[in-house]
């Protein structure tokens, strides 16, 4: 196995028949069978020597192995633990990757990160969990400052999403609050053993500095947010009723943010959220 690409259709063929491997569904397993995916990913991820990366969902090790090979320092995390025989097979000659047979939602990761190095992230996503995982690492405050992700297609075109369009809604404004995207590329179903029934997106997700937009207090952003997307058909002064801000200052809130009631929450832009959210703030502290 040494010499092998392992994101290759044969190879991956291969380690299947000669494991046994039967791919988990329920844990989002569709295993990358193309070099050019998992180079691109690497590419994107910005790596180097002992660059520290960490991996989501190691699988058999293809996307891994393209991680370790630009001498980064890989730690992988895998929830199958019976994949451990296949991965100590399949990239036993690297000894620049540390593979944890935990989930990523459970592990300790302020600890294993530390706080003194600067990380990537880079993961084929399993498609079941992409949001919650995806919203997790990048509120937390870990020392990753760029995410190389694959998703679906569909969520992708979410984060990427612009005001008023029918893909814009609460996730692209957690994303892009505290961070920007792009997209790499977009991948078809025959690029993955099983095939999945979706095609995949890979985004470059870079935390920002600073937020894309300063609010007083980031509680009351987001609960104005979730007001605006929660019920999108609403005009945005009954979601405001329907969130629980008291009815009479709803107008002075309007006002003071230069915000036509009657719109709907989902055609705002960040910064006319973050109006909203600091003339409701200064009237909850008045
Ligand atoms: N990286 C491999 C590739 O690109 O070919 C496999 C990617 S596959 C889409 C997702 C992998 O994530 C699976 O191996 C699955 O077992 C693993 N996984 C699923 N849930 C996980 C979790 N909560 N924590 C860690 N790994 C997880």
């Amino acid at each position: 196995m040494l010499e092998a690409n392992l994101a290759d259709r044969q190879v991956v063929q291969y380690v299947i028949r000669r494991f046994g491997i039967h791919a988990k569904h329920k844990l989002g397993q569709n295993f990358l069978i193309r070099p050019d995916v998992v180079a691109a990913i690497a590419e994107a991820a910005e790596l180097g020597e002992h660059v520290p990366v960490m991996e989501i969902g190691a699988g058999i090790g293809t996307l891994t192995q393209a991680l370790a090979e630009t001498g980064a320092d890989v730690t992988a995390f895998e929830l199958d633990r019976s994949l451990e025989r296949v991965l100590s097979h399949t990239l036993e000659h690297y000894k620049n990757i540390h593979i944890i047979y935990e989930d990523v939602l459970k592990a300790d990761l302020k600890t294993i990160l530390g706080d003194d190095k600067d990380w990537r992230c880079a993961a084929n996503l399993p498609y079941y969990i992409t949001t919650p995982i995806l919203l997790s690492l990048i509120q937390s405050d870990l020392p990753i400052s760029l995410f190389v992700f694959m998703m679906q297609k569909e969520v992708a075109d979410r984060i990427l999403a612009k005001p008023g369009s029918k893909d814009y809604g609460a996730l692209t404004i957690a994303v892009n609050f505290d961070c920007t995207a792009e997209r790499v590329l977009d991948i078809p179903p025959s690029a993955f053993i099983p095939r999945p029934q979706v095609t995949s997106t890979v985004l470059k997700i870079r935390r920002r500095e600073k937020s894309a937009v300063e609010v007083k207090d980031r509680k009351l952003f987001f609960s104005l947010v979730k007001m605006g997307f929660g019920q999108r058909r609403k005009v945005f002064t009954n979601a405001m009723k329907s969130g629980g801000i008291p009815a009479d200052w709803i107008p002075e809130i309007l006002e003071k943010a230069d915000i036509d009631g009657k719109r709907r929450g989902e055609t705002f832009s960040m910064e006319e959220y973050a109006r909203l959210a600091d003339a409701w703030y200064d009237k909850i502290h008045e």
